[in-house]
């Protein structure tokens, strides 16, 4: 009887983020999921693990689920959850088994380990040493040697958004299926250039990653390459692995496979500017946005708060970008959500119809950026009061629950906010309809969020304005002191030089 392990593990660690990654946060409210429960809640998931279960059951072999463990963007990895979620794979490797599929996403950073994901695949390797290991990776994963050395097979997404990732999972268990078979012999052959793609650069519909992409599909068409993934990392992990990279899976064909990664890299460097993303100042965004209102068409103008988007490990509570428009007289504003327990209970505590005034906002600290601001006092009327629990109706995510907790919609005047308890990116109308705000009738929307908010607010929005307020998300730069990436590293060294290019 053949058996195989599949298991999933998921963070995306931004360094700079002081949102605390602990084992609850690792499912949706009470940590991973273990065994059978992780096989019944993500038997049908589109993701590489739902995938891998199919192939499993195509060849009916037995399969074991040790963990499912996924978490949103945030700081990096407490040890003790990160010693939590390796054990069970870790304990299952040793109970012996014909091959390992790891949904990975591969931008983990733990409090103790610059290379997460490394440290975890070396300690299956060792505990299971004849084991083959494949990888389904995300295109935002930091391509470590540790990682490569350790497996066998390894895919990454080629689409940001994420469309593909069930297809990745197919695409890396059938290269595995030809090594288990004995019909290929796959080897990995990998390499990255000194590049920190910005995350809001890494759209695969757009340059530089669509020309990276369409080379390697191109690629692939040729005899003996398997698979070429274009990995843009993760910006924000400040770790020595940090960069753009290329894998490259072939049947025995080193030369062409270093070929192929070469000519990639080689591109990805001569559109390295193409990477990098210059904010405009914030004043003059809101200005900009202020005109737009101004102009003909319907509806609101989305001024996108994306340096506080929670879901690039965003703290949600900035009031840069609220400020900003409050100081430039824009009116008929509704802003959601700002993650402030403390502001929310103090308003919920006071009730519908209730003026109350606040410090809202910026309560947690954020030692990593170079310059923040401070809480606003603000006096308002409570309009609403919600338990913040409501079911995605847009086109992201359909049909989730999402729960911010305790959730008030306070009206400062020319501008509601949406104070909630828990953080959600905004990519759902139901933010604002949680608390009775209509989001069409406004005349301005302020959303943290980089790109998700799109499908939802695009249809009904008359203008979108990137506004680059102060956060542990943001694209600028300058806001962080990284201490832990390879140096030079373009952009965050202009003059960098590459000698492989
Ligand atoms: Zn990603």
């Amino acid at each position: 009887m053949t058996r195989w392990i599949v298991a999933c593990i998921s963070h995306e660690t931004n360094s700079f983020s002081p949102v605390p990654t602990t084992l609850d946060k690792f499912g949706i409210g009470a940590g991973p999921f273990y065994g059978r429960d992780a096989y019944d809640n993500f038997r049908k998931a589109r993701i590489p693990f739902g995938a891998f279960l199919d192939r499993a059951e195509a060849r009916g072999v037995e399969v074991v689920t040790p963990i499912v463990a996924r978490c949103s963007p945030s700081g990096p990895v407490d040890d003790a959850a990160f010693e939590a979620i390796v054990a069970p794979l870790v304990e299952a490797a040793k109970a012996g088994a014909d091959a390992l599929f790891l949904d990975l996403h591969g931008a983990m950073i733990t409090d103790r380990y610059d290379d997460g994901d490394g440290e975890l695949l070396a300690r299956v390797r060792a505990a299971a040493p004849g084991m083959p290991i494949c990888l389904a990776l995300d295109l935002h994963a930091n391509i470590s040697p540790a990682m490569m050395a350790a497996v066998d097979v390894a895919v990454g997404y080629q689409t940001f958004p994420h469309i593909d990732m069930y297809e990745t999972g197919e695409r890396a268990a059938d290269i595995m299926l030809a090594r288990m078979d004995g019909r290929q012999r796959p080897e990995i052959v990998w390499g990255s250039a000194p590049i920190l793609p910005l995350g809001i650069r890494t759209n695969t519909a757009q340059e530089p990653l669509r020309t990276l992409v369409a080379m390697a599909r191109e690629a692939e068409k040729e005899p003996g390459i398997l698979a070429v993934s274009v990995f843009s990392g993760f910006w924000l992990g400040d770790s020595p692995d940090t960069a753009l990279s290329v894998v490259v899976m072939t049947d025995g064909d080193r030369p062409r496979a270093e070929a192929v990664r070469d000519r990639i890299l080689a591109a990805g460097w001569a559109q390295r500017t193409d990477f990098d993303f210059r904010s405009e100042p914030l004043a003059d965004s809101v200005a900009l946005a202020k005109s737009l209102a101004d102009g003909p068409g319907d509806g609101p103008v989305v001024l996108v708060d994306h340096a506080d988007n929670c879901n690039s490990g965003g703290i949600c509570d900035s009031m840069t970008v609220i400020g900003e428009a409050l100081r430039q007289g824009l009116t008929g504003v509704a802003a959601a959500p700002l993650c402030d327990p403390e502001a929310a209970a103090i308003l919920a505590a006071a009730g519908v119809g209730a003026t109350a005034t606040v410090d809202l906002g910026e309560k947690m600290p954020a030692a990593a950026l170079v310059q923040r601001s401070d809480p606003m006092r603000l006096t308002g009327v409570v309009r609403a009061v919600s338990d913040g629990q409501f079911t995605v109706t847009g086109p992201v995510y359909t049909g989730t629950r999402i729960n911010l907790g305790p959730t008030v919609a306070f009206d400062v005047g020319p501008m509601t906010i949406v104070v909630s308890s828990r953080r959600t990116e905004p990519y759902d109308h139901g933010v604002f309809q949680v608390v009775g705000i209509d989001p069409a009738a406004q005349r301005f929307l302020i959303v943290k969020s980089k790109t998700q908010f799109r499908p939802t607010y695009e249809p009904i929005a008359k203008g979108i304005v990137y506004c680059a307020g102060i956060g542990v998300a943001t694209s600028d730069l300058a806001l962080f002191r990284f201490q832990r990436l390879r140096r030079p590293i373009y952009p965050v060294d202009l003059d960098a030089t590459w000698d492989r290019a």
